[in-house]
C-alpha cells in the first residue's frame, strides 16, 4: 500500500487541519477579543444559580442586585468616576446612539448643531445622519493624513447653536488617538457638551474623567476581553439626559430593561484585569507593535503605515501595500491561520476602500491594499514573527 492509501490520506488531512487549528493566530483584537477564563467564571453564577431578577427582594435576586452595584463600583473606579455616573448598556453602539441622539434632543431649544469627525464609527456617523434628516446640522471635521483633528478645527467649527461635540478617543481602524484633553477644554470653555466614543481606548490606555474634560463616554466589554452585548455610558453628574429606553426604573430610570447581570459581571471582571495589568501590558504591546511596524517597513517594499506613527493605540497596526487587494491578502493570511481584517468588521463587503482610509488621503495605488493587525496582551513575539513570514510570502505571491 502506498503512502496515498486511503487511511494514510485521511490521516494526513486530519493532521493538517489539527496543525492549522493549533496555529491560529488572532490579530483582530480591535474587532473583538477572546474572553478569559476569569471572565467566564465571574459570569457563571448569574447564568446558573443566581438567575434572579436584580430588582426583586428574595435572596437570588438580591445577589444579582448586589453584583450589579459591585460591578458599577469597579467600572466607576477605573475611570475615577462616581457610581451614579455609570449607566449599563448593550454595548458601544447603544452608548453612542444614546449620547448623540439624546443630547441632541435634550438641547434642541438651545440649538441644533453638532460637531463630529469624518472618521467616527458608524454608530456615531449614522446617528448623526439620522439627526440631519430630523433637521439638525452636523459638521464633520476632516482629519489630516495621520487621522488627527486639531483643537483649532473644533474651535473654528463652533457656532452659537452648537450643543454637542462628539470626537472618538481613538480610531478603530488606524489607531490614531485624538487630542481629547484639548478639545474637552474648548468644549467646557464654550459650555458645549462633549462626548467621546472611547470603545477602542477604554481599558487599553489609562483614561480618567478627572483629567479628561469629557461629559459622556462610551465603552464596550467585548473590546477588552469581556462578553459581547454589554457596555456602558458614562454621563457626568449634573447633566440631565432623557431616558433612552422607556419602561421600568432600571439604571435610575434612564435605561429600562431587566439587567444583563452575567454580562455586566463579566465586563467588570474584564475591566478589573485590564486595569490591573495596564502598565506592563501597554509596554509589551507597544514594543511588539513597533517591532512589527519596523520589520514590515524594512522588509516589505512599497508598504505604508496608516495612522500616526506614535500617537496611536498600543496594539494597532494598519498598513497599505502598493499594488494588491487587501481582501486577497486576508484570504491568504487566513490560510496560514492568521486572523486579520481590512480595517473594520462593520465595513466588510460594503466598500473596497474604507471611508477612514479615504479620509486619510492614502494614495490610490496603496489604498485597496489595506489591512489591519491588532494585538492584545496575550500576543507573543512568535505570533508576530509568524505573521511577518506569512505577510512577506503572500505579498510576494500577490505581486506575482
Ligand atoms: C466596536 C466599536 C463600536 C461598537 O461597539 P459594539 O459594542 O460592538 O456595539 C463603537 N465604536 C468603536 C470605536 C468601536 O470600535
Amino acid at each position: 500500500m502506498s503512502a496515498f492509501g486511503s487511511a494514510g490520506f485521511i490521516n494526513l488531512v486530519y493532521e493538517r487541519s489539527e496543525e492549522k487549528m493549533s496555529k491560529q493566530i488572532y490579530l483582530d483584537n480591535a474587532a473583538t477579543t477572546q474572553m478569559s477564563d476569569a471572565v467566564k467564571q465571574a459570569m457563571e453564577p448569574y447564568l446558573q444559580e443566581n438567575y434572579g431578577n436584580a430588582s426583586t427582594a428574595y435572596s437570588i435576586g438580591e445577589d444579582a442586585g448586589r453584583e450589579l452595584e459591585k460591578s458599577r463600583e469597579v467600572i466607576a473606579a477605573t475611570l475615577h468616576a462616581k457610581t451614579s455616573e455609570i449607566y449599563f448598556t448593550s454595548g458601544g453602539s447603544e452608548s453612542d446612539n444614546w449620547a448623540v441622539k439624546n443630547i441632541a434632543a435634550a438641547c434642541k431649544k438651545k440649538g441644533r448643531h453638532i460637531i463630529t469627525t469624518n472618521i467616527e464609527h458608524h454608530a456615531i456617523l449614522n446617528s448623526c445622519e439620522y439627526l440631519e434628516k430630523l433637521g439638525y446640522d452636523v459638521t464633520y471635521l476632516e482629519v489630516d493624513g495621520d487621522g488627527l483633528i486639531s483643537p483649532e478645527q473644533v474651535m473654528d467649527a463652533i457656532r452659537p447653536d452648537t450643543t454637542l461635540i462628539s470626537v472618538m478617543f481613538a480610531n478603530n481602524e488606524v489607531g490614531t488617538i485624538e487630542p481629547i484633553y484639548q478639545i474637552g477644554k474648548i468644549a467646557r470653555e464654550k459650555q458645549i457638551l462633549f462626548h467621546t466614543d472611547a470603545v477602542q481606548a477604554y481599558a487599553q490606555i489609562p483614561l480618567s474623567v478627572n483629567y479628561y474634560p469629557v461629559d459622556l463616554l462610551s465603552a464596550s466589554a467585548h473590546k477588552f476581553h469581556g462578553p459581547k452585548g454589554v457596555g456602558f455610558l458614562y454621563i457626568r453628574d449634573g447633566i440631565d439626559i432623557p431616558s433612552f429606553i422607556h419602561g421600568g426604573s432600571q439604571e435610575r430610570g434612564k435605561r429600562a430593561g431587566t439587567e444583563n447581570v452575567a454580562g455586566i459581571a463579566g465586563m467588570a471582571k474584564a475591566a478589573e484585569i485590564a486595569y490591573g495589568n495596564m502598565r506592563k501590558r501597554v509596554q509589551k504591546e507597544i514594543m511588539l507593535r513597533n517591532y512589527l511596524i519596523e520589520r514590515v517597513m524594512h522588509e516589505i517594499p512599497d508598504a505604508k503605515l496608516n495612522g500616526h506613527r506614535s500617537i496611536r493605540l498600543p496594539g494597532n497596526v494598519n498598513f497599505s501595500f502598493k499594488g494588491l487587494e487587501g481582501a486577497s491578502l486576508l484570504i491568504l493570511l487566513d490560510e496560514d491561520g492568521i486572523c486579520a481584517s481590512g480595517g473594520s468588521a462593520c465595513n466588510t463587503g460594503e466598500e473596497r476602500i474604507s471611508y477612514v482610509i479615504k479620509a486619510l488621503g492614502v494614495p490610490e495605488e496603496y489604498a485597496p491594499g489595506t489591512i489591519r493587525l491588532t494585538l492584545c496582551g496575550d500576543t507573543t513575539r512568535a505570533d508576530v514573527d509568524a505573521a511577518l513570514v506569512s505577510l512577506k510570502r503572500n505579498i510576494a505571491i500577490l505581486r506575482g
